[in-house]
């Protein structure tokens, strides 16, 4: 979608190192973390937000929670503490739909 920072991250336009890339997904460091370690997992289809799920995307939805795991295991967390957080209304600062895998010490909230 035209004018969203994460399509143009997605697409290239605007480069950055991926955490992960698979076919339906990236993950990749939040530019301003608010814990230890902060990573952004993204679907590629522009989506919204959560107000756009629906049961189209189960597979996709299985996929965020596959990659989360591995990043988990990548990043040593299993032992230590970890939250996913989804941003919405408000709360959510760049409309396209975001998982917040935040481990370790937290130093504000996302
Ligand atoms: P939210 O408030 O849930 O929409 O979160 C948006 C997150 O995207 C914030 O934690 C930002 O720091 C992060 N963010 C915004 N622009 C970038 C960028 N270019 N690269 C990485 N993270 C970003
Ligand atoms: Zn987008």
């Amino acid at each position: 979608m035209d004018n969203c920072i994460f399509c143009k991250i997605i697409n290239g336009e605007i480069p950055k190192d991926f955490e992960l890339e698979s076919e339906n997904l990236v993950a990749f460091a939040d530019i301003n973390p608010s814990a230890d370690i902060h990573i952004l997992i993204v679907p590629k289809e522009h989506i919204g937000g959560i107000k756009d799920l629906n049961r189209s995307h189960d597979s996709l939805l299985s996929e965020i929670y596959e990659a989360v795991n591995k990043l988990v295991t990548e990043n040593n967390l299993e032992n230590d503490s970890y939250r996913v957080v989804v941003n919405g209304g408000k709360a959510q600062h760049v409309p396209h739909l975001h998982f917040h895998l935040l481990g370790g010490q937290w130093k504000k909230m996302v």
